[in-house]
């Protein structure tokens, strides 16, 4: 039996062309997509296709597209052994993080990918990324088992778990990277899984989507002369129940009284303050320093290693679920699937 494989395309660079007028790249179909990489009929795969209409640059993503894309996955999962989805770069951890959680029981692969250079430029990373994704989308050992069973993001050298990728470059090929989790597989001349890395669970349940996410939520950066009245202005947001606070280092931020007694007040109002690091590698190690033990003393959750991406979409899972503040601070603080790791480091 051919590997059957349901591509998702939304849009990106991969599938871009030049506006003759203003030679800026804009979104094109799936069709011209597709002529400009024959090589995939060599794959011999069966291969069906739901496109966005239109097409977009992934930094019109919203919540709307994410559901879009979970539902065909849902919708079509026995029918497949494995989904691609091609989208643009500039948004792609977030939707690889917001997939992840909202693709509950997912045990199949969902391989995302994209391209720096629209597939129809000589040196485009598109064709190698396309056909990359689509193998380890088939892949699967010699009882049928899918190799990947997660939300991963194929870029270039590199599959990396979805909900702990980060874009960390505009120009470069190898333009993700998963600062806290090994890569999950490694891709030269052939591609070399890490098996100890790759999710471990498979069952033949179905898939159990959930598709409300709540947007009610913003992050905060923490830096250096922040303003009082204009951290309160913004903790008293009309709306908002959750917020990531981008901190220093292990967790940490001002120990000064105003500071703290503003974010224990937004705490005492019901906002969820969820900890995550500036830091592009590590995590919140809150009692480590007093500035991020004084965080935790005021109800702030600490988000250990996981990425911004991952965080902020993780709230809007959890406030979609419909659950109270103290189950969103619960379960903020366990992993769901994969996305980060708890650990208490001692100092020695
Ligand atoms: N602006 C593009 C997008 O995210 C960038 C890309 O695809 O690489 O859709």
């Amino acid at each position: 039996m051919k590997p059957r494989i349901l591509i998702v395309y939304t849009g990106g660079t991969i599938g871009m062309i030049e506006d003759p007028e203003t030679k800026a790249l804009k979104p094109f179909d799936f069709t011209h997509l597709m002529e400009n990489v024959p090589k995939v009929k060599m794959l011999d795969y069966e291969i069906d296709n739901i496109q966005f209409n239109p097409p977009i640059d992934s930094s019109d993503m919203d919540v709307a597209h994410w559901q879009l894309i979970a539902r065909s996955i849902a919708d079509n999962y026995q029918n497949y052994d494995g989904f691609v989805v091609l989208h643009g770069t500039d948004t792609m951890a977030y939707t690889a993080s917001a997939l992840s959680f909202m693709l509950g029981n997912l045990s199949k692969p969902v391989i995302i990918t994209g391209s720096q250079l629209p597939i129809g430029e000589v040196r485009t990373d598109g064709e190698e990324n396309l056909i990359t994704a689509l193998q380890i989308a088939a892949d699967q050992d010699s009882n049928g088992v899918p190799t990947v069973r997660e939300v991963a993001i194929l870029f270039e050298n590199y599959l990396w778990r979805g909900n702990r990728s980060t874009k960390r470059s505009a120009d470069n090929f190898n333009a993700f990277k998963s600062n806290n989790y090994p890569e999950l597989a490694k891709i030269g001349l052939g591609i070399s899984f890490n098996y100890d890395a790759l999710a471990k669970t498979y069952h033949s349940q179905p898939i159990t989507p959930h598709y409300e996410l709540d947007s009610r939520v913003m992050s905060i950066d923490l830096f250096p002369g922040l303003n009082e009245s204009i951290l309160r202005y913004q903790l008293n947001t009309p709306g908002i129940r959750g917020i990531v606070l981008r901190t220093f280092g292990a967790g940490n931020g001002p120990t000064e009284d105003w500071f703290i007694d503003a974010i224990r007040d937004a705490v005492a109002r019901g906002v969820v303050i969820l900890n995550v690091t500036q830091c592009v590698n590590g995590g919140v190690h809150a009692s480590r320093y007093m500035g991020g033990d004084y965080l935790l003393s005021a109800g702030v959750v600490s988000g250990y290693d996981l990425t911004f991406e991952a965080a902020i979409t993780k709230m809007m899972y959890l406030f979609g679920l419909g659950l109270d503040t103290g189950e969103v601070r619960r379960r903020l603080a366990i992993p769901i699937c994969g996305e980060m790791s708890i650990t208490n480091q001692r100092r020695m």
